[in-house]
């Protein structure tokens, strides 16, 4: 078995697939035991939280529930988000495809970044279109308003919504083009997660996850570990 550090040195169009596990050590949990809320003596999953219909039917509880468990203004990159930067600056990487919305990859420097379930960095206004910052949205009581009195929504796909045509085709096109995928801190269990990564033919597949998973039969490369600790350790030259 060839060791990551071989596979990354020969790669030429490396694409990293990433989801919650590669902001854990950022400090932002993942939705395992994450909680949900409770109404009217019901538990609702954080997956209902997060839903079209919920946003809806209950604009001020999923407010609430956003800001608090959605929103880490203190979280920064960490060695797994600045070794992807190493190798965009090398000229090594074909994109990063995201499952997380905190922004990071970005915050990291890197501008091949298709977030595929947006951003909580971006939010616009239903009515006029405004864009806000997250700290408005952070700062704002109850159900964040624009000037013009329009609910300001984040950029987020919710349970429910469909994903952005451009960023969808963009991340397929990548992932297609790709000769090493990296699939890290992700259970591929929110769809189409699963169904991007039919679209690689490439020679290389490392996977890279704490806890055991079906995709690992498939990869050249399967290991098991903290994603900042086993990309941390990559040499990249630029
Ligand atoms: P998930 O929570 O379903 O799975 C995360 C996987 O990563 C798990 O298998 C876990 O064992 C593993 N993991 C956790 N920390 C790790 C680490 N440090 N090193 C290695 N492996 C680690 O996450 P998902 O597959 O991304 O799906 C959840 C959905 O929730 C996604 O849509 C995602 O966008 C969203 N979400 C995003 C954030 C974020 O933006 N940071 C956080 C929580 C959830
Ligand atoms: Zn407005």
């Amino acid at each position: 078995m060839k060791s990551l550090q071989e596979i990354v040195d020969k790669g030429k169009r490396i694409v990293f697939f990433g989801g919650a596990g590669v902001s854990t050590e950022s400090g932002i949990p993942d939705f395992r035991g994450a909680g949900g809320i409770f109404m009217e003596e019901q538990e609702i999953p954080p997956e209902a939280v997060l839903s079209e219909s919920f946003f809806y039917l209950h604009p001020e509880a999923f407010f609430a529930f956003y800001r608090k468990k959605l929103l880490y203004p203190e979280a920064r990159p960490n060695a797994a988000h600045r070794k992807l930067w190493e190798l965009e600056r090398a000229g090594k990487l074909l994109g990063i495809v995201t499952q997380n919305i905190d922004g990071l990859h970005r915050m990291a420097g890197n501008r091949l970044v298709f977030e595929i379930h947006g951003s909580v960095h971006r939010n616009f206004c239903m009515d006029c279109g405004r864009e806000y910052p997250m700290r408005f949205v952070l700062e704002s009581a109850g159900i964040p308003r624009c000037e013009c009195g329009g609910v300001v929504k984040p950029d987020v796909v919710l349970y429910g919504e469909a994903l952005d045509p451009p960023t969808m085709r963009g991340a397929m096109r990548v992932i297609s083009q790709a000769d090493v995928l990296i699939v890290a801190g992700t259970s591929l269990s929110v769809s189409p997660a699963a169904e991007f990564l039919k679209n690689f033919s490439g020679r290389e597949l490392v996977v890279i996850n704490r806890e055991a998973l079906n995709l690992e039969e498939k990869a050249t490369l399967p290991l098991r570990g903290s994603v900042a600790e086993v990309m941390g350790r990559i040499r990249v030259e630029i």
